[in-house]
């Protein structure tokens, strides 16, 4: 509770700004529209390890065919490409939490998505761990 009140404090003191281009953030994210919508997501992914495909590339990669490993699903919301790999660089050397916020945000919402939660936990709920990840 008080959490969601110091957040709601901290956006209307800090309205959120795009951190790529320095536009008004939109749903609460810093990050604009546009930028928001050129993300590099992973769609195209082995289903098992997230490594991503090329265009049209389908089932499991030549790697976890030939070798599967230990787990069985992966999740990766988003290519390790700009403007992603800029945000965690500038998080992990530059020290710059704001971009730790926006890629937390940003994983969350893609999890809360529909399609990660159809293709994603009835698995999770096959192997019994449904309590750990399901919803609040
Ligand atoms: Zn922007
Ligand atoms: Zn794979």
């Amino acid at each position: 509770m008080i959490s969601a009140w110091l957040g709601r404090l901290e956006r209307l003191i800090l309205p959120p700004t795009c951190l790529l281009c320095g536009a008004v953030g939109v749903a609460g994210l810093d990050l604009c529209a546009g930028c928001l919508r050129d993300l590099p997501r992973n769609r195209t992914a082995c289903p098992r390890c997230a490594t991503p495909l090329p265009p049209g590339g389908i089932g499991a990669c030549a790697h976890c065919r030939a070798q599967p490993p230990d787990f069985d699903r992966a999740f990766v919301p988003f290519r390790y490409q700009p403007p992603v790999d800029f945000l965690i660089t500038r998080l992990k050397f530059g020290g710059r939490l704001t971009c730790a916020r926006l890629l937390g945000e940003l994983k969350n919402r893609a999890i809360e998505a529909p399609a990660f939660q159809k293709t994603n936990t009835r698995s999770i709920q096959k192997k019994g761990k449904a309590s750990r990840y399901s919803k609040k």
